[in-house]
C-alpha cells in the first residue's frame, strides 16, 4: 500500500515514509492510494482489541517494513479497555477515554509513538503545538521511548491547571514549555522549526499533530470493532455522532465506512466554531479564526482534515450526501450536561455534550454518542452544573500527583533551542 498527497503533486510514499514526513511536500495531507475493503469473515466477535485492530489495518501495513511488527504496535498501544455503554434502547455511548490522559488521542498518539520509535535508528525529535489534550497524551507515549525527545508547546496561561500539569509532570525525554503568546503562535513556531537548517541538522524533526497519517489509522480500529460487535449483537447498523474540531475523529469513521464496515450514518457535532455546517449550508468554505469556547479542545477554525474529507468524497454533492453537521453553543452545553445527567446519571465532558444534544435532535434508529474525553478532565466545569462531585480517573489522578516543573519561554526558536540544549539527553 501507497501513500499519496491530497493535492496529488508529490510522489507516492511508503507508510513509514509518510508517518515520518507527517505533511506531504506540495503541503497535502497523505491519504492511501486506495481505500482498502476490509473482509470481514477474518474477524470475530471473541478476538481481543488489539488482535481485531492488527486485522483491521494489515492492508494498510502491507509491504511496508511496519508490517512485520504490526501486531506488537497494536498490543503495545491499545492497552485499555473501549467500552460501548447502552444508555436506552437506541442511544448509546462509546467511551474513547480510558488510555492513559483520559481523553480519545490516547489511541493516536500512543500508536504514533510505537510506530515511529520502531521506525527510528537514531536521536530523534518530536515537536508538537497544543491547546490541549494533545501535549498530555503525547507525553505520556513519547514518555522513555529510546529514540525520541518529545517537545511540546503551549500556550501560557490559556489552558488549565490541570491540562499543564499534565503536560509539565514528566522529566527525561519530555519538554513541555509554556510559551508567551497564544496558540496560533506556538503553531507558528512548530511550523518554523520544521523550515530551520539549524533544527533539521540537529536531527529528524517529526510532527505528533493531527494530520500525521500514524495517528488517523489507529483511530479507524474503533469504529471498525463497535460497529462490527454493534451489528452482530443488534442485527442493525449503529450511526455515529462524533465531536469534531479538527475533524480527524471523523475522517478515520468515514475511512472505517468505506472500508465496508457497518455504519449506517454518520453526523458531526460541532461547538460554535461553526465551520462545517457553514460549509454544508453555503457551498462555500470559509476559514476563520477559531472562537474560545467551553469545549476547547474543538476551538478550530480552519479543519485540517476537512481536505481528507473532500478527498474521499471527490465533489462537493457527494460531500453534502454523506456528512450532515450541526453547531452547539456554550449554553446548549452546559444544558445538555444537565440533562444528560438527569435522564440517565451519565455524566458527560463538554465536547461529548454536543454530540448527546445532536442525538435529541435526530430519529428514533440506534445511534452511538462518540464521547471523547472523560468528564474529570473538566471537573471544574462539569461539577457546578450538575451539582456533584465527578470521580477523578485513577489514571489522571496518578499524573496530578506527580510533581510538576513549568519551563517559560519568549516565543522564540532559538530561545527554546539554547535551553534544550543545556538539557542533555
Ligand atoms: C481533539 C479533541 C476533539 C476533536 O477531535 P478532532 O479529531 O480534532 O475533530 C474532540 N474532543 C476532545 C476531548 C478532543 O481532545
Amino acid at each position: 500500500m501507497h501513500y499519496i498527497s491530497t493535492r496529488k503533486k508529490s510522489g507516492s510514499k511508503t507508510l513509514s515514509e509518510a508517518i515520518q514526513a507527517g505533511l506531504a511536500t506540495d503541503g497535502g495531507l497523505f491519504v492511501p492510494e486506495k481505500m482498502p475493503m476490509m473482509d470481514q469473515s477474518q474477524l470475530s466477535l471473541d478476538m481481543p482489541y488489539p488482535e481485531f485492530a492488527g486485522q483491521v489495518l494489515r492492508q494498510f501495513f502491507a509491504g511496508d517494513r511496519l508490517e512485520t511488527s504490526l501486531t506488537q504496535l497494536c498490543e503495545r498501544a491499545f492497552a485499555f479497555p473501549v467500552p460501548l455503554k447502552a444508555l436506552n434502547n437506541n442511544t448509546f455511548v462509546l467511551e474513547l477515554f480510558h488510555g492513559p490522559t483520559s481523553s480519545f488521542k490516547d489511541f493516536g498518539a500512543r500508536f504514533l509513538a510505537e510506530c515511529l520509535n520502531e521506525i527510528a535508528e537514531d536521536k530523534k525529535t518530536i515537536m508538537v503545538a497544543t491547546s490541549g489534550d494533545t501535549g498530555s497524551a503525547v507525553a505520556s507515549a513519547f514518555y522513555q521511548k529510546p529514540h525520541y525527545r518529545a517537545v511540546i508547546l503551549y500556550p501560557e496561561g490559556q489552558i488549565s491547571e490541570k491540562q499543564e500539569h499534565q503536560m509539565t509532570c514528566w522529566d527525561e525525554n519530555i519538554f513541555a514549555f509554556a510559551v508567551k503568546g497564544n496558540f496560533d503562535q506556538c503553531q507558528q513556531l512548530v511550523k518554523s522549526a520544521f523550515s530551520d537548517a539549524a533544527w533539521q541538522a540537529a536531527g529528524g524533526l517529526s510532527s505528533a499533530n493531527s494530520i500525521n497519517i500514524g495517528r488517523l489509522l489507529p483511530q479507524i480500529t474503533y469504529y471498525a470493532y463497535t460497529s462490527f460487535h454493534f451489528y452482530r449483537q443488534h442485527g442493525c447498523e449503529p450511526g455515529l455522532i462524533i465531536p469534531s474540531g479538527n475533524l480527524g475523529n471523523a475522517t478515520a469513521a468515514y475511512w472505517a465506512k468505506a472500508m465496508g464496515f457497518p455504519i449506517r450514518e454518520i453526523v458531526l457535532a460541532t461547538n460554535a466554531n461553526r465551520v462545517v455546517p457553514d460549509y454544508l449550508e453555503t457551498h462555500h468554505y470559509h476559514p476563520r479564526p477559531s472562537i474560545a469556547t467551553i469545549a476547547n479542545a474543538m476551538d478550530v477554525g480552519n479543519p485540517s482534515n476537512l481536505e481528507r474529507l473532500n478527498d474521499l468524497f471527490g465533489s462537493f454533492e457527494e460531500f453534502q450526501k454523506n456528512v450532515s453537521a450541526l453547531s452547539v453553543s456554550d449554553d446548549l452545553i452546559r444544558k445538555t450536561i444537565a440533562e444528560v445527567y438527569q435522564r440517565y446519571h451519565y455524566i458527560s465532558c463538554p465536547h461529548t455534550a454536543t454530540a448527546f444534544y445532536m442525538r435529541d435532535q435526530l430519529d428514533e434508529q440506534p445511534w452511538v454518542v462518540v464521547s471523547t474525553a472523560d468528564p474529570c478532565k473538566f471537573d471544574d466545569l462539569v461539577e457546578p452544573i450538575i451539582k456533584t462531585k465527578v470521580p477523578m480517573a485513577p489514571q489522571l489522578q496518578a499524573l496530578l500527583d506527580k510533581p510538576n516543573h513549568i519551563m517559560k519561554v519568549k516565543a522564540d526558536l532559538i530561545e527554546i533551542k539554547n535551553l534544550l540544549d543545556n538539557c542533555s539527553i
